[in-house]
């Protein structure tokens, strides 16, 4: 069949259930992946064909995306801080406002060859943890999960992307300390209020992991309130805490954490909307 035509095909399709241009991403995307070809062949060879056995993967993606499947979960991988990571139903699809907090991190780092320890709470797809330790080769690694699973998809792609990180299993809310210093502790909690699913896309709400991204009404701030004391007792003297956060909480999470840090910093994700936050210890 005409490669064009598929991409019709896509269009007419999935047009009603995507935005046009994340159609457009999806076809290029699975047409890289299934069969190797650049996203700018059409323009090149606006008349390709591709041979039955070629488009029979690019049939049942289309059949997987109707069904609100996340196209990362197509594929079985992402890339996050240009590094590949493999995802399932079992980790939180990275987020590009999660690569704007990893990268903050890494610009207040002087040197990147220094010997730091750090802590990532919420391993998750082991994104912040295994993108830290790939631009910091001395610092020391570690990262705690509630969820076995998860931890079994972090260590995979440690292992992908070549750095050694030390992985905990264990609840953050079962704890109270590690008996360790580190000069930074990093977390994206679950932050995603009940009362928020209703602005949230089936393909989050039906194929990723509520563990990894809900928290009750009452108690929004469950995750928050327990990393701060957590840190307070586990940072160094100057350490740093850093959290993705909730933008409709901006407020309340910046009062929670002036109760222990300092010098509190708020920032806005590239979406405009209160992000990342951080404080010093002291
Ligand atoms: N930003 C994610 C979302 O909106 C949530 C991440 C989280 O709960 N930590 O889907």
């Amino acid at each position: 069949m005409l490669l064009k035509e598929i991409k019709n095909i896509f269009h007419r399709e999935l047009d009603a259930i995507y935005q046009k241009e994340e159609v457009s991403s999806f076809f290029y995307l699975l047409i890289e992946h299934y069969v190797g070809l650049q996203r700018f062949i059409l323009v090149i060879e606006p008349n390709l064909t591709v041979t039955k056995k070629e488009e029979s993967p690019l049939f049942e993606a289309l059949s997987k995306l109707k069904l609100n499947i996340p196209i990362q979960h197509i594929i079985g991988k992402t890339e996050f801080m240009d590094l590949e990571f493999i995802v399932n139903k079992n980790v939180l699809i990275p987020r590009p406002e999660t690569e704007e907090l990893v990268r903050w991190i890494l610009s207040e780092i002087e040197d990147h060859q220094a010997e730091l320890k750090i802590l990532d709470i919420g391993t998750g797809s082991g994104c912040i943890p295994i993108s830290l330790a790939k631009h910091l080769p001395n610092a020391k690694v570690f990262t705690l999960d509630v969820s076995n699973k998860a931890i079994t998809v972090a260590k995979e792609n440690a292992s992908i992307n070549k750095v050694s990180v030390t992985f905990i299993q264990e609840s953050i809310l079962e704890i109270d300390t590690l008996n360790m210093e580190f000069d930074i502790v990093v977390s994206n909690p679950p932050y995603v209020r009940e009362l928020e699913k209703t602005e949230m896309n089936d393909n989050v709400l039906k194929h990723e992991p509520e563990l990894a991204l809900f928290v009750s009404d009452e108690n929004p701030l469950v995750f928050y309130k327990k990393i701060t004391d957590f840190a307070s007792h586990n940072l160094t003297e100057n350490g740093k805490l850093y959290f993705e956060i909730n933008q409709y909480l901006g407020k309340e999470t910046t009062l929670l954490l002036e109760e222990k840090f300092s010098a509190i910093e708020l920032r806005q994700d590239m979406f405009g909307n209160n992000r990342m936050l951080k404080g010093i210890k002291n």
